[in-house]
């Protein structure tokens, strides 16, 4: 993929080169704790293809890979007990999305409030 950096941390958790602690697995998608959490429930749910944003993955995904992604968020909301409670889905894209991690990852948070949606610019 162009401009895919396969130096980044989550490209190595997925070669197995540094450890994560695994929460769902599929074919296509791998999601796992997230390291420094945010809320009881934060989990980061990655594609297993290299795709630094949504949009690449949206473009350049095969549909296998879409599918498998949304019913791996489906999955982990269960699995976590949120369903009932409530989650928020976060991913973060570039500059202005504040994105640490140049592999397009979804942040599952859950177990407490998430507060309000962003915080104002002042
Ligand atoms: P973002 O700012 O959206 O790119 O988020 C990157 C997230 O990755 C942050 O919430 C970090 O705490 C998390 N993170 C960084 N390194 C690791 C790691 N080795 N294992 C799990 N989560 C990590």
């Amino acid at each position: 993929m162009a401009d895919y950096d396969d130096g980044n941390i989550f490209a190595k958790i997925l070669r197995g080169e540094i450890p994560n602690d695994t929460v769902y697995e599929n074919a296509h998608v791998l999601a796992f704790r997230d390291i420094a959490p945010q809320r009881p429930t934060h989990v980061l749910v990655i594609p297993k293809g290299a795709y630094t944003t949504w949009r690449d993955f949206a473009r350049e995904g095969s549909p296998a890979e879409h599918a498998a992604f949304v019913q791996a968020v489906a999955e982990v909301v269960e699995k976590e007990g949120v369903a009932e409670s409530g989650y928020r889905l976060i991913v973060n894209n570039g500059r202005d999305g504040h994105q640490d991690v140049p592999h397009v990852h979804m942040h599952i948070v859950g177990g407490a409030s998430a507060g309000p949606m962003l915080k104002r610019q002042d």
